[in-house]
């Protein structure tokens, strides 16, 4: 696929995925997707938000202050 703001064929790479909630942080590691190494834009295909959606919910109600998964391991 291409970059949706420069046009640049993007690379298929793995990337750390964060989201902040306000009471924990949770990061994904090793998340499946597309980064373009001009202006550094990274995208996630569609099936893979929505198991990072998935993977957000699980552990919303986590008692951690900081969640670190690997993205592999979340996804059956
Ligand atoms: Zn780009």
């Amino acid at each position: 696929m291409n970059c949706i703001y420069c046009k640049n064929l993007m690379e298929n790479e793995y990337s750390l995925f964060a989201l902040d909630l306000g009471e924990s942080v949770i990061v994904v590691r090793k998340v499946p997707s597309h980064v373009c190494d001009r202006c550094g834009q990274t995208v996630f295909d569609n099936d893979v938000s929505k198991q990072l959606d998935r993977i957000v919910d699980s552990l919303r109600s986590s008692a951690d202050e900081v969640n670190i998964v690997e993205y592999a391991d979340k996804v059956a």
